[in-house]
């Protein structure tokens, strides 16, 4: 299990432009629904994505996230709800005269073709004359630095390389949207991490928006610009990468985005400015420094993210925000360890902790009785 970086950048204008209410989304999404049947994969989703954004669809295998993408390349027509790209309405527009290009998983090269070929085939299409195309290929190819691979085949390029064709080939038509799905699900993962930031690099250069599909949760925290995250079909999130990982509005984002702790509990004191909670699972109530805007008495959960959890083999002092437990297990991961820790009350905590002298030297080990406490800054009350 690992706990993922947060994006720390900000890439667009300061402030950012979901931030601006005097600036237009460039892609509307309006109550969207799209039924299959009986199934509802997409339902009533609404969503305002801005230019030169990055921006990722990321849930669970089958929660619409595809069905949504395709709705905007124009492979699926919506049951009700409407699509606006740049201010036009699309919702019936056919995929072909959208100015939207899709980047697949699998590349979808054409394999009889060169690269050169391959990237030139919508400008071909088009009709736009030979030495327009030679020139927007050529410069199309530098910008994925694949410049002296113009004549190979795919079959003759790497993964990584195939991507960067299948991306120029997406590019080159100077779409106002890029739709990427799982784009580098197939690439190892070195080749993937490297790929991420060329992909980022990439599309700062170009300046198109991007929507993204992806399952990976540390790829969408790396890459993009927000994230919405999915579930059954609805949109239960949207936010910067910080923003989805430190806030998480549910359970479901808490434990979808990085690893939790979630201790359920009763809201027993509740002001402007902080709430004090009583778990089962703890010796100690939870404080917890932000107002939450339900009752005392409220059956909620509190997440801790697993880093933000101590260990000390002395009591802590304070009253609040502490409880003790038995080691039960140590995952190595190199750089950190992530502790187990069983509390009386039969829950498993978990605490990241950095590897800052060699595991032999390790101060806290197997089976030690431990106390684990954390700041009333890094809780989060959750309603639902
Ligand atoms: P994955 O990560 O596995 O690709 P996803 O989040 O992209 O999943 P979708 O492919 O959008 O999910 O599918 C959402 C739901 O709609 C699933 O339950 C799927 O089985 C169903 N579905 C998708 N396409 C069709 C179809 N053409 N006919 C019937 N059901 C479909």
């Amino acid at each position: 299990m690992t706990t993922v970086q947060p994006n720390q950048k900000s890439r667009l204008n300061n402030p950012e432009p979901w931030q601006d209410p005097k600036i237009k989304p460039y892609v509307s999404i309006k109550n969207l629904t799209k039924t299959f049947g009986e199934k509802v994969a997409v339902n009533d989703v609404s969503l305002s994505i801005y230019k030169g954004e990055l921006f990722s669809l990321l849930g669970h295998s089958g929660c619409g996230k595809t069905t949504l993408l395709r709705m905007l390349a124009g492979f699926e027509s919506p049951t009700s709800g409407k699509i606006f790209i740049d201010g036009v309405d699309m919702t019936d527009t056919p995929a072909y005269k959208r100015p939207v290009s899709m980047v697949f998983q699998s590349y979808a090269l054409f394999p009889h073709m060169s690269v050169e070929q391959n990237i030139a085939f919508g400008l071909i299409q088009e009709g736009m004359n030979k030495s327009e195309i030679q020139d927007r290929v050529n410069s199309y190819l530098k910008l994925v630095q694949m410049s002296g691979y113009e004549k190979r085949r795919p079959h003759q390029l790497s993964g990584g390389e195939r991507q960067r064709v299948a991306l120029a080939r997406s590019l080159v038509k100077q779409p106002k949207l890029v739709l990427l799905d799982e784009p580098l699900a197939a690439l190892d993962k070195k080749l993937r991490e490297r790929t991420q930031l060329e992909l980022v690099n990439i599309q700062e250069k170009v300046g198109v928006t991007f929507v993204m599909v992806s399952h990976d949760q540390e790829e969408a925290m790396t890459m993009s610009t927000r994230i919405g995250v999915m579930n059954e079909g609805r949109i239960f999130q949207v936010g910067e990468p910080t923003e989805v990982y430190e806030y998480p509005n549910s359970r479901y984002v808490a434990n979808f985005i990085g690893s939790v702790n979630l201790f359920e509990g009763l809201i027993i004191e509740e002001k402007s400015d902080h709430v004090i909670v009583k778990s089962t699972m703890l010796e100690k109530n939870l404080y917890v420094n932000h107002s939450a805007s339900v009752p005392v008495g409220a059956q909620i959960c509190v997440a801790i993210r697993p880093e933000k959890v101590m260990l000390s083999l002395d009591e802590p002092k304070g009253e609040y925000n502490w409880t003790s437990g038995i080691v039960q297990d140590i995952a190595y991961l190199g750089d950190v360890s992530i502790y187990y820790v069983k509390l009386t009350s039969g829950a498993v905590v978990l605490a990241t902790v950095a590897n800052l002298v060699r595991a032999a030297e390790r101060p806290i080990q197997w089976d030690d009785q431990v106390y684990l406490h954390w700041k009333s800054e890094s809780g989060i009350v959750l309603a639902v």
